[in-house]
């Protein structure tokens, strides 16, 4: 049996495809996709799947939580004492209320909406 190798997509064509003298033809699915006119018995395609272990899981998991935090749950979330909008702060990890110069904490994503668990902003600290 010999192999070959297809280096690049500007090979996918059937010209070149028919003119592989081969019995099998292993392609990844993100290859084949981009070259289905050609495709015929030969070809075997390989799924691709990622496993990501338990500490990728949560870097990802804490990552989608903070595009969630981005977006929708800012939109529905109020300050509890005066209903009013808050502003997210990314890196301290807190939701503001301007008008009550509360900080609001997110613990693991979640934010902690108490009064008695927010932090008072000092006057000189800017919002
Ligand atoms: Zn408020």
């Amino acid at each position: 049996m010999s192999k070959q190798s297809i280096l690049n997509e500007s090979q996918f064509t059937k010209r070149y495809i028919d003119s592989l003298n081969a019995d099998i033809i292993l392609i990844k699915e993100e290859d084949a996709v981009k070259c289905l006119s050609v495709i015929d018995d030969r070809f075997w395609i390989l799924k691709e799947s990622i496993v990501a272990n338990t500490a990728l899981q949560v870097m990802l998991l804490n990552k989608l939580r903070e595009k969630f935090m981005d977006t929708k749950l800012l939109d529905i979330l109020v300050c509890p004492l005066c209903k009013g909008s808050l502003v997210y702060k990314k890196i301290e990890k807190e939701l503001i209320c301007k008008r009550d110069r509360l900080a609001f904490p997110i613990r693991d994503g979640i934010p902690i909406m108490l009064e008695d668990g927010a932090r008072l902003l000092p006057p000189e600290e800017e919002v």
